[in-house]
């Protein structure tokens, strides 16, 4: 195989939660037009419908669900689907997430707190855990998950967020150990500011001297766009990326070098 033709994901069937907007849509995007046919999960419908007329248009064979990631009882179920549907999932994509601006752990709620654990790191474990049985049976597969800057920098008002995010690594780390015998390559993708929904906030007129700081810090001097994220995902779930396990891989216009 050459080099470039290692890039290709034709034949592969890859699942992206929160697919329908952001950075999930972006990688989502990115793994049909190298191939791939894809399913998205995401909670809202319409948006859903939206991301699944474009993955078509691209020519790619796709599914979109609405699937709730914290809805433990769920997960199993719209699993099997994409896999009755699409085929059996070469690659899963761990992006579905929320952030809770709680003003740090003195105003922090316990309910705040496990909804966003619920989402960013257990449903991660959860939906793994599925996906890894499934590709160990072919001794094939690729799980990427999402971490961020806050997987390596704390986050005093939002400390839910950073805990999940810091948690991501090491998961994505313990999991790449474990299922190397099985063929099974995990990574992670910790993107810099990146401009969606998310991170709007941060774009307005309220926070113009959080994102002055965050420009000033930035070597790339921009925020990133979420299409930016799908050429490292698609790297990491290709056979270009076979030897590759347990890495995160910043993908930051340099916010993290200094
Ligand atoms: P958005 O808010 O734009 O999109 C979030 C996505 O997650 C949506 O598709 C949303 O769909 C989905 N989602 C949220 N909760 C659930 C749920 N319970 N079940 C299913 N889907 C869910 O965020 P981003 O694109 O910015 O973020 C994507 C990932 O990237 C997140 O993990 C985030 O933490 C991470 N990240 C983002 C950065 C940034 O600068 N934007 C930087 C670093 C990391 P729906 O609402 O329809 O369910």
């Amino acid at each position: 195989m050459t080099a470039s033709a290692s890039f290709n994901l034709a034949g592969r069937v890859a699942l992206v939660t929160g697919g329908n907007r952001g950075i999930g849509r972006g990688i989502a995007l990115g793994f049909a037009q190298a191939g791939a046919a894809v399913a998205i999960f995401g909670r809202n419908a319409e948006k859903n419908a939206e991301v699944l007329a474009e993955l078509k248009a691209t020519g790619a064979r796709a599914l979109a669900l609405a699937v709730d990631v914290t809805d433990r009882t769920a997960l199993e179920p719209a699993f099997r689907r994409v896999e009755v549907e699409l085929g059996p999932v070469d690659i899963l994509v761990n992006n579905a997430g929320i952030a809770n601006v709680t003003g740090g752990i003195l105003q922090e709620t316990a309910e705040s707190w496990d909804a966003v654990i619920e989402t960013q790191l257990n449903a991660v474990f959860l939906l793994s855990k599925i996906a890894a049985a499934s590709m160990a049976t072919r001794k094939r597969g690729k799980i990427i998950n999402v971490g961020s800057m806050y997987s390596y920098f704390g986050a005093g008002p939002i400390p839910s967020y950073s805990a999940a995010k810091g948690a991501i690594v090491q998961l994505t780390r313990s999991m790449a150990i474990e299922l190397a015998p099985h063929g099974i390559q995990v990574n992670a993708i910790a993107p810099g500011w990146v401009e969606t929904d998310m991170t709007a906030v941060v774009r307005t007129r309220e926070f113009k001297t959080m994102n002055d700081e965050i420009l000033a810090r930035t070597p790339a001097g921009r925020w990133g766009q979420p299409e930016e994220m799908a050429g490292t995902a698609i790297f990491l779930a290709s056979s270009a990326a076979d030897f590759v396990t347990g890495e995160t891989i910043r993908v930051d216009g340099g916010y993290a070098i200094r």
